[in-house]
């Protein structure tokens, strides 16, 4: 019998909790095979841990992983892939904007055939228009600055298969994009569109920093175009330099005219001045990626497991 595993990060989640176990349980009670629901609790400070503790003491297919400390969902996710025992993984978010539903759809895909089924947001409902607009123009941008191909609009729920799961677990880079890793590796990959739904209680653990932070592991983890970018930007501002340094001289010798203007000059040394920091800041940032790597660390640290009997 197929044994499928669901994977569910927490992060302050103590108002979704409940909810989202009777939903998932639901669901998976009725699929064809067994199953086991890995909760990743990601250092949370409310009774995130406390509910998780009494769900899994009433029903052993409820495992928890606990951190000890917040590492990040894209980590979270991670460890739940690397404790996940089924012949699939389902990856989704605790706060039911992920419908259960849509995991039935997912399995009858990879029944089809399928290692990767990502589900693909063809609505998001009860997100902001800033979310929307900034998330819908960074997959764009994403895929302009990479080689490889990333779809458009999927977040991290999706279902890989045991093929895949063992892949991933191989892959150990720190600042960690997920469902890029997951379109790296290749394999049958198909989608199943879904509607978004609005978080069921409780409010986003995505703030701005952290989506920040996210859309910038994505972009240096598979591309080094902004390095080429910088460079070009160098050369670019350079030639301009080197043709009004030409012009400079020729006022002066050829016409005659002395350059007056303070201005255009601390504007000039302030744009360059700019750009240099920028080139700086970029080159830096994968730097410090290079410096995270050499370290050597491990991904997360586990602090509580429960029901992983005998692991
Ligand atoms: N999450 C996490 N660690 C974090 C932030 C979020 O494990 O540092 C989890 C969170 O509990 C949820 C999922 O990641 O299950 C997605 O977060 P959220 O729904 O807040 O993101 P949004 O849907 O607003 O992008
Ligand atoms: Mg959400």
């Amino acid at each position: 019998m197929a044994l499928y595993s669901i994977v569910i990060p927490l992060y302050n989640e103590e108002e979704v909790v409940e909810e989202c176990i009777k939903r998932v349980d639901g669901v998976c009670r009725k699929l064809d095979g067994d199953y086991e629901i890995i909760f990743v609790n990601d250092g949370s400070k409310d009774r995130t841990v406390e509910l998780m503790m009494n769900a899994c003491k009433v029903n052993t297919k409820i495992k928890l992983l606990s951190f000890s400390r917040n590492f990040g969902h894209q980590i979270a996710i991670t460890a739940g892939m690397d404790y996940a025992k089924g012949d699939a993984v389902i990856v989704m978010d605790a706060d039911l904007q992920d419908p259960p539903e849509v995991i039935t759809s997912l399995i009858d895909k990879y029944k089809e055939g399928f290692d990767v089924v990502y589900a693909v947001r063809s609505k998001r409902k009860g997100e902001t228009i800033f979310k929307k607009w900034t998330s819908k123009a960074f997959y764009r941008f994403l895929r302009f600055m990479c080689n490889i191909d990333i779809p458009v609009d999927t977040g991290d729920f999706r279902l890989i298969s045991r093929k895949v799961c063992d892949v991933m677990k191989k892959l150990t880079e720190r600042n960690r994009y997920v469902r890029g890793l997951v379109s790296w590796v290749g394999f049958k990959q198909a989608a199943v569109e879904y509607v978004r739904e609005e978080r069921f209680a409780g409010e986003t653990k995505y703030p701005l920093r952290k989506m920040l932070k996210l859309s910038m592991d994505g972009i240096t983890s598979f591309s080094s175009k902004p390095l080429s970018m910088s460079k070009n930007l160098g050369f670019f501002t350079a030639t301009a330099g080197f043709i009004y340094m030409v012009i400079v001289i020729l006022n002066k010798y050829v016409f005659g005219k002395t350059v007056q203007g303070w201005a255009s000059l601390i504007v000039v040394i302030l744009l360059i001045g700019g750009i240099q920091l920028i080139v700086l800041g970029v080159v830096g940032d994968y730097i410090a990626r290079i410096f995270d790597e050499s370290k050597n660390r491990p991904l997360y640290i586990i602090e509580d497991k429960y029901n992983f009997n005998g692991e």
